[in-house]
């Protein structure tokens, strides 16, 4: 490929102790913990609003635990009850579980708009300085210290400056423009977990979306349906349908243009099929803004969690989040509801999630948190579920701010004492 040079100058519009890259649940969370310890914070979201996949990918339910996840994650749950935007308690109990309790549930419905909503109303009471459109696109190093972020967003590019920085892109394009070691898809070929794409649909009396001659061909027998999910909203009479769209890199420029595009086409035939075929009414209500990415990079950390981590309930000193959803890992390489592990294998016991893999190996001033922490795809395929990135999230907002105030360099954050704020800040960590 032909390369060009470009040099000029920019602004630093912003100087922060904590920068936040990625306003996702797991970027959200860490902002408003770190301007809860007391740091200036920024934080840059490429989208026009914050929430990641559970927003603008239109993820329709917190899976997993929602209590204990700490006080952001409280004050969101708060937040949504104030609404009538959320489902009721239930506590968490795997669906894979030989022991779960009739009771348990695996997570709660959300309104998708509503939360947008919520999130940002969260982060402005903290204090959080939040730059909407603002595409982080490179950095400035000092050796394996990040000493600038460059941002592109309504004014151009700009510089931000901070002490410490937190990835939170799931991308890991933080780590990735710093040149640190990082982890994509599946051992053997690299596939990742595979995208999706989801709509919301609307059930009509009569009629509903079909596709008219001359624009995409439809499908015509049920073997050619990917893996479709229509599943249940808050609201009667309106579905969110979860397609599978497989074989997509989402660090790559076109093969993720490539897969938004698939999706809506997907989504067309999809819908047309339920109508024409299945004789039913529905009509395409809205398409998310963005396919729902299950993993993009991980970066590698001081310590990488694995799934005989998972298997065996590992503890750890420096505990500062818990999973506790299953190993949702579904087959990268094909459209049908094909998953990589038998039934039997999905199900883990409650398991830690130390600090040092919130904290990127190669670098002097970088954690992470949410779907780019340091883990291997089969630990990442049960620790992506919203809950658990959130409380990732609240872990790093507390690390950085501590780096920050005491200029200590990422590695030298006691993770104990992290653990210790945690816990005053409603994080259950005992599995
Ligand atoms: C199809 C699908 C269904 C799912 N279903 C569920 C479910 O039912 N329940 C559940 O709990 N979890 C579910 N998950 C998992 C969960 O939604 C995500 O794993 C989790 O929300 C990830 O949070 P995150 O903050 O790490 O990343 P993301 O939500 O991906 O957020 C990353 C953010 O970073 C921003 N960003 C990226 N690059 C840049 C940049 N260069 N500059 C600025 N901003 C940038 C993005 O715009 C985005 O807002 C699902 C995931 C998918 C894909």
């Amino acid at each position: 490929m032909k390369e060009i040079a470009l040099t000029r100058s920019i602004p630093v519009r912003y100087e922060a102790d904590v920068a936040v890259i990625g306003g996702g649940i797991a970027g959200v969370c860490a902002a408003c913990s770190a301007a809860r310890s007391g740091a200036k914070v920024v934080l840059c979201e490429n989208f026009a609003v914050v929430g990641g996949n559970m927003t603008t990918g239109g993820v329709t339910k917190f899976c997993g635990e929602t209590a204990g996840q700490g006080e952001v994650f409280d004050e969101i749950i708060e937040g949504l009850l104030s609404f009538g935007a959320i489902d009721s308690y239930h506590p968490y109990g795997s669906r894979y579980d030989p022991a779960r309790k009739p009771e348990a549930g695996d997570g709660r419905l959300i309104d998708t708009e509503l939360l947008s909503f919520v999130l940002q109303e969260i982060l402005l009471k903290r204090g959080v300085k939040l730059l909407l459109h603002t595409r982080f696109v490179d950095l400035i190093m000092h050796g394996n210290t990040i000493a600038a972020a460059i941002v592109c967003g309504a004014s151009g590019s700009e510089a931000v400056t901070a002490s410490h920085y937190i990835d939170c892109t799931g991308e890991a394009q933080v780590a990735c423009r710093a040149g640190f070691g990082s982890m994509k898809g599946r051992d053997v070929d690299g596939l990742q977990l595979p995208m999706s794409f989801k709509l919301y649909i609307e059930e009509m009396d009569e009629g509903g979306t079909m596709i008219p001659d001359g624009w995409i061909d439809p499908i015509l027998r049920d073997e050619d349906l990917p893996m479709t999910s229509p599943n249940r909203t808050l609201y009667p009479g309106r579905r969110a349908v979860k397609i599978k769209i497989p074989l997509f890199d989402s660090t790559d420029t076109e093969s993720m243009s490539e897969a938004e595009m698939q999706g809506r086409r997907r989504a067309i035939q999809i819908v047309e099929y339920f109508n024409r075929a299945k004789g039913e009414h529905w009509r395409v209500s809205r398409f998310s803004p963005r396919i729902g990415i299950r993993e993009g990079r991980r970066i590698i950390g001081d310590y990488t969690l694995t799934l005989p981590d998972l298997r065996a309930a590992c503890t750890f000193e420096d505990a500062v989040a818990r999973g506790v959803y299953y190993l949702d890992g579904h087959k990268p390489d094909d459209h049908g509801r094909t998953y990589i592990l038998s039934e039997e294998e999905r199900y883990v016991p409650p398991y830690q999630i130390p600090f040092r893999s919130l904290i990127a190996r190669d670098g002097d001033n970088l954690f992470m948190a949410g779907r780019c922490f340091s883990a291997d795809q089969a630990a990442l395929s049960s620790a992506r579920v919203s809950t658990t990135c959130a409380m990732m999230g609240q872990a790093a907002g507390i690390g950085a701010a501590i780096a920050a105030d005491r200029r200590l360099s990422s590695h030298a954050v006691d993770g104990r004492e992290v653990r210790r704020v945690v816990e005053k800040r409603n994080g259950a960590l005992e599995v």
